[in-house]
């Protein structure tokens, strides 16, 4: 009888450690595909949405047309081709240096940089759990700035590009103590777009005054 309650007990643990290991593996898919669907929300490419879930490109179109499927075409827009690369999109205008600025701000803040330079970010920064972050990070500024023209992958190319830090250097306002993001291949002063365009506008009014 001993020996027979001592199977049985066992065979429960042993049950028991399969549900907990079946669990585990579930809210990881199930973590994974809920990341997938966000990204695919905000116009994500495909490998993009492969690099930062983990999941096959088969998985992420069926995916997409399960979210066509629910929510309507006109609502999600597949682009297709490659990923922006060109870092001009975050100097161009005054505009583009704050909004730039506020994303790297952000994502510190919600520890989707790192704070040391990586070797190689493509590799060693994408995950689930910084994935989730970089969408929370993405979602926030939307809804401060909703007229942006920044999509999700520009948030990725601007943190993998900080993450390196070879093209870009992050500093502080030398006037306001805000985040800057400075071009290291441009001789700028390092103050923020707000400040530099004060001043612009306080010499301008002094000349006019002379
Ligand atoms: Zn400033």
């Amino acid at each position: 009888m001993l020996c027979h309650n001592f199977a049985a007990a066992q065979l429960i643990r042993a049950q028991h450690g399969a549900m907990r290991v079946w669990g585990e593996r579930y809210n990881r898919d199930l973590q994974r595909y809920n990341l997938a669907l966000r990204m695919i929300a905000h116009e994500a490419r495909t490998h993009t949405i492969c690099d930062w879930t983990g999941l096959p490109d088969d998985r992420i179109r069926h995916l997409y047309q399960s979210y066509v499927d629910e929510h309507g075409k006109r609502h999600v827009l597949r682009r297709r081709g490659p990923s922006p690369q060109s870092l001009t999109v975050f100097f161009g205008t005054a505009r583009s240096r704050s909004e730039a600025a506020a994303l790297v701000g952000l994502c510190y803040l919600l520890e989707v940089l790192p704070t040391r330079t990586l070797d190689d970010p493509r590799r060693e920064l994408p995950s689930v759990a910084r994935g989730e972050r970089l969408c929370e990070a993405y979602e926030m500024y939307r809804q401060l700035v909703p007229e942006t023209s920044m999509t999700l992958e520009h948030l990725v190319l601007l943190v993998m590009t900080v993450s390196q830090g070879q093209e870009f250097e992050v500093t502080q306002c030398a006037s306001c103590g805000g985040v800057v993001v400075l071009d290291r291949g441009a001789l700028r002063r390092g103050d923020c777009a707000h400040c530099n365009e004060h001043r612009h506008f306080i010499n301008e009014g002094c000349q006019s005054i002379r």
